[in-house]
């Protein structure tokens, strides 16, 4: 029997915000999408503006155990990793597990319907693989599956801990050893999660501190074989562009260029520090910017226009998680612009609707999400317009979602025609700040 939603209002492809839209779903996809006037028999109303599901396409879940933690006085983002491995040295794949499925719960609560996780807590914190290799990585899958989320695995290689350097302390637990034991471990992380059906097994190199030349060309040719997305964080800090070209001459875009990374499958994420000739060179594939997250480190504005001008498909995500929004996320990429030049008017809310939701899902392999459109994977949300935050917001919908909704505005929230969020409450996880503080707590 399908299944039906009334939306008072919707964001449909190509922008268009119409009243009374029927979705119809079958399964995990949308049978039809049309207007009628009233709702028809049977039909679900959503009061405000429906849109597709937003994918958050940079996440590391552990660092939600950081929130409120690390953010106060001064330090550096150097600083702040050494707070973050004191916590990536205590997590086990039970406890993993907690906090991730409340993590994932309170993205869902958010309106995120994809998380893309840059996992790379691989084995024990002495290094050594647990006895299941993939412990952690299935430890992710079940927490987003729990919190009814779609899931992108981005199995992360990490093999130096710097430029010429061995993984140390902490680290070791993020090391293979090799690329190749790396694409051992993944082949076999893709063999278990293939019969399930919303998670993907992507790849994703840590930076260019991480892997020497042949080891990036090794990634890259994996992902080429699997038609798998392949991410990399690339120029967040000043320093890591100094010390790559100190090594090689070139920096960490001109790097992955020669290594064979780039091309629509590869996403750059924060990208913020780049010449033009890296600029150029990213716009052949997405950029995910993580405005929230580059603010507290301290990071510096990327050239957000450049690289879309440049053909980039812009998504966002969440990162560090000290705050999980992604309509603010999504403003924010406009808004840093402004900061930084002194103009506005550099994004439409259509652009900015557009990173938060299909680029994003692009991005993480999921092109069939994004659009409320016939066919197209039946993912969706709905942002209350009654809310103290939305209430009086005039005639410009989704300009009015996009620059003053929040995360506590998204009341329904569906996943492949099955209903996650209603009325505000996640169905499968009733108590998320409960599980948040329980999982946090028992980690500190
Ligand atoms: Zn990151």
């Amino acid at each position: 029997v399908p299944l039906t939603w009334w939306c008072d209002y919707a964001w449909l492809p190509g922008g268009r915000v119409e009243r009374g839209v029927v979705l119809t779903v079958s399964g995990e996809r949308f049978t039809a999408v049309g207007t009628v006037p009233v709702p028809p028999p049977g039909a679900e109303r959503l009061p405000g503006l429906t849109l597709p599901g937003l994918a958050n396409a940079h996440s590391h879940a552990f660092h939600r155990a950081l929130r409120g933690r690390t953010h106060a006085g001064r330090g550096t983002f150097w600083t702040w990793r050494e707070q973050m491995y004191d916590l990536a040295a205590r997590l086990t794949p039970d406890s993993y597990l907690e906090l991730a499925r409340a993590t994932y719960a309170e993205m869902a609560l958010a309106g995120i319907t994809t998380v893309g996780e840059f996992h790379y807590l691989h084995h024990d914190p002495s290094g050594r693989p647990y006895a299941d290799p993939n412990a952690m990585g299935a430890a992710l899958a079940e927490a987003a599956r729990a919190a009814g989320v779609r899931l992108t695995l981005l199995d992360t290689c990490y093999l130096h801990g710097g430029f010429g350097r061995d993984l140390e302390g902490p680290q070791r637990r993020f090391g293979d050893g090799t690329a190749a034991a790396w694409r051992q471990r993944v082949d076999a992380l893709r063999d278990d999660l293939r019969g399930d059906p919303t998670t993907r097994v992507g790849a994703a190199i840590h930076s260019c501190r991480a892997l020497n030349p042949a080891q990036l060309a090794d990634v890259a040719g994996w992902a080429a074989d699997a038609g798998a997305p392949l991410h990399a964080h690339v120029s967040e800090q000043r320093a890591e562009n100094a010390e790559c070209v100190a090594a090689y001459g070139r920096t960490p875009t001109e790097l992955l260029a020669e290594a064979g990374a780039l091309g629509p499958a590869f996403t750059a994420v924060h990208a913020t520090h780049l010449t033009d000739g890296d600029v150029k060179l990213l716009g052949a594939g997405g950029v995910c910017l993580c405005p929230s997250t580059e603010r507290d480190l301290a990071d510096g504005i990327g050239p957000a226009r450049r690289l879309a001008d440049a053909g980039a498909g812009l998504s966002v995500g969440s990162d560090s998680n000290a705050v999980i929004d992604l309509l603010a996320e999504a403003r924010s990429v406009e808004l840093d612009q402004r900061l930084a030049t002194e103009t506005r008017g550099h994004f439409t809310a259509d652009e900015l609707l557009t990173a938060a939701t299909s680029a994003g899902q692009r991005a993480l392999g999921w092109p069939d999400a994004g659009a409320l459109a016939a066919g197209r994977l039946a993912d969706f949300i709905t942002v209350r317009l009654d809310t103290v935050r939305t209430a009086g917001a005039g005639t410009d919908l989704a300009g009015a979602v996009v620059h003053a909704g929040t995360a506590a505005d998204v009341h329904t929230v569906v996943v492949a025609g099955r209903t996650i969020v209603a009325e505000g409450t996640h169905q499968l996880l009733p108590d998320v700040a409960g599980a948040l503080d329980a999982s946090i707590g028992a980690l500190w």
